[in-house]
């Protein structure tokens, strides 16, 4: 039995002058996904997407399971295809449907009929559809009001197409329609969803990670590469830098004092990757910090750490708890890779007493015993970068 995968748009059907762009967009997203699984045409008719195996050796549940990660689908489902011929029709109803029709009770039949020269119009076809199903499967009523569930025919100009609705989809909007961010990615729980949800507004990742070689490990580096792989399932592929910030840490523990540690060291995070971001084209940098989950992350804490930075930073976990971030990331499947005990570069200097409400006069202070900008351009001169496929 051939089969197709069709879909509903999402947010993108509300959009008015801009949306040939955003449908390009998911079409992109949409071939971007099923390249893997062989040759597919995908298209949009109607508000709703199509995508056609080009021929046998096309792996569609493959191909069905990474649509499901596209951003910009509310709906998504497989559809059996088959002849405009009522006989086929059935047929295909029966060996397509007929599992899922054995387990439930009541049922409706909605038809569509994009083919107008088709001889039979849409109630009728809902009717013959019908009064087959029933026959076939005697235990089954029908209830158009609230049915156990809807059978769609559709007549097409090539073909026919029998579905039953629908799996939701990832939502959000197409990749790519929402500008390109530097997502600040740790090795924790948090960063990893924070550039997911981003993602899911259409914006493209790029990555930065510190790295502290060898107080941290090579194995705290692989897992931040895992953890990004995973991520880009649904972002598609992440453009990754690794500063090397082992010196800025070094001459950090000589010079500053312990309860500003964290709070020098996150001036230095922006501040590259404030650069970095620039340099790359990107709109705005994007972190993981959640209002008061650490000291770091008090509302004082985070307008310092803003003031040493001049893209806007996006917090999108911000206002959500631990129990909700962790729910994300159990979703995306980097929880599991996030709890690896690896250490990562914020846990190995950690100061007993952090500063909860930071001035920033004071944190400049403490800035002005190291050389900064030399600091800086060492760092960035030692950048390593990789591209994270998924
Ligand atoms: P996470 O779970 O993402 O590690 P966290 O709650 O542990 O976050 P912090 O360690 O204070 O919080 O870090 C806050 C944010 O700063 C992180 O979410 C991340 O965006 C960024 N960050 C922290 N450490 C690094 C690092 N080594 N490289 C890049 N970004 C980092
Ligand atoms: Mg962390």
């Amino acid at each position: 039995m051939r089969q197709i995968i069709l879909f509903k748009l999402g947010e993108v059907a509300l959009k008015g002058q801009n949306r040939r762009r955003f449908e390009k967009l998911l079409l992109d997203g949409v071939k971007r996904a099923c390249a893997p699984f062989g040759s597919f045409h995908a298209y949009i008719a109607q508000s709703t997407g199509y995508v056609e195996p080009q021929d046998d050796t096309a792996d569609v549940p493959g191909a069905y399971g990474a649509c499901k990660k596209v951003f910009g689908i509310s709906t998504i489902c497989l559809a059996a295809l088959c002849g405009k011929d009522m006989d086929e029709i059935y047929r295909t109803a029966d060996e397509f449907l007929g599992p899922r029709l054995s387990e439930l009770r009541t049922f409706k039949v909605e038809a569509k009929r994009a083919d107008k020269q088709f001889p039979l119009r849409s109630p009728e076809i809902c009717a013959e559809v019908g009064g087959h199903l029933l026959d076939a499967f005697p235990h089954l009523r029908v209830d158009v009001h609230r049915p156990d569930a809807i059978v769609y025919v559709e007549i097409r100009d090539r073909y026919a197409c029998i579905h039953e609705l629908a799996e939701k989809g990832e939502g959000g909007m197409p990749t790519g329609s929402g500008g390109r961010g530097m997502l600040l990615i740790s090795g924790g729980i948090d960063s990893p969803v924070a550039g997911y949800m981003l993602a899911r507004r259409g914006v493209v990742l790029n990555a930065v990670h510190f790295f502290s070689y060898p107080y941290t490990s090579e194995r705290a580096r692989d897992k931040v590469i895992s953890l990004l792989k995973k991520v880009a399932q649904y972002s598609g592929r992440i453009h990754l830098h690794v500063v090397p910030f082992t010196e800025i840490q070094e001459r950090m523990r000589e010079k500053i004092d312990e309860e500003y540690f964290t709070l020098v060291m996150r001036a230095f995070m922006m501040k590259i990757a404030d650069r970095v971001a620039k340099e790359t084209n990107c709109g705005a940098l994007i972190t993981g910090e959640s209002l008061g989950q650490v000291a770091s992350q008090t509302m004082e804490a985070l307008a310092v750490t803003n003031s040493f930075c001049t893209l806007p930073v996006l917090r999108p976990v911000v206002g959500m708890d631990k129990e909700d971030i962790v729910r994300i990331a159990r979703r995306i499947d980097t929880f599991e890779t996030s709890i690896l005990p690896y250490e990562d570069c914020c846990t190995v200097f950690t100061p007993r007493h952090p500063k909860t409400k930071p001035q920033l006069g004071a944190v400049l202070r403490q800035l002005e015993k190291l050389d900064v900008e030399a600091l800086i351009e060492r760092a960035v001169g030692g950048i390593e970068w990789q591209m994270i496929e998924p």
